[in-house]
């Protein structure tokens, strides 16, 4: 069972994105990953999904979204895109 938790594909991955999410990136790390997401109709998708997943951890009660909240919804996500990829094209 593959446990990779980065995109083959994409350089950034989606530690990178929830780290976007988060606020936790620096400038230039922030710059290389819009570049990225500019040409990565994955990544836009993960994102996007990530957003929306990180603002219901918001919604709840909780001042602050648990990391293992957002980590969650990282899995979860993650776990999405390995299946549409793995499904036949
Ligand atoms: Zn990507």
């Amino acid at each position: 069972m593959s446990r990779d938790p980065r995109c083959p594909r994409c350089e950034p991955g989606a530690e990178s994105l929830s780290e976007l999410l988060e606020g936790t990136l620096s400038a230039p790390q922030r710059h290389e990953l819009d570049r990225h997401l500019a040409g990565c109709a994955d990544c836009r998708a993960l994102l996007a999904a990530l957003r929306e997943q990180i603002e219901a951890c918001r919604a709840t009660p909780r001042p602050v979204p648990s990391p293992d909240c957002v980590a969650r919804a990282v899995q979860t996500l993650q776990a999405e895109l390995a299946r549409r990829r793995a499904g036949p094209h």
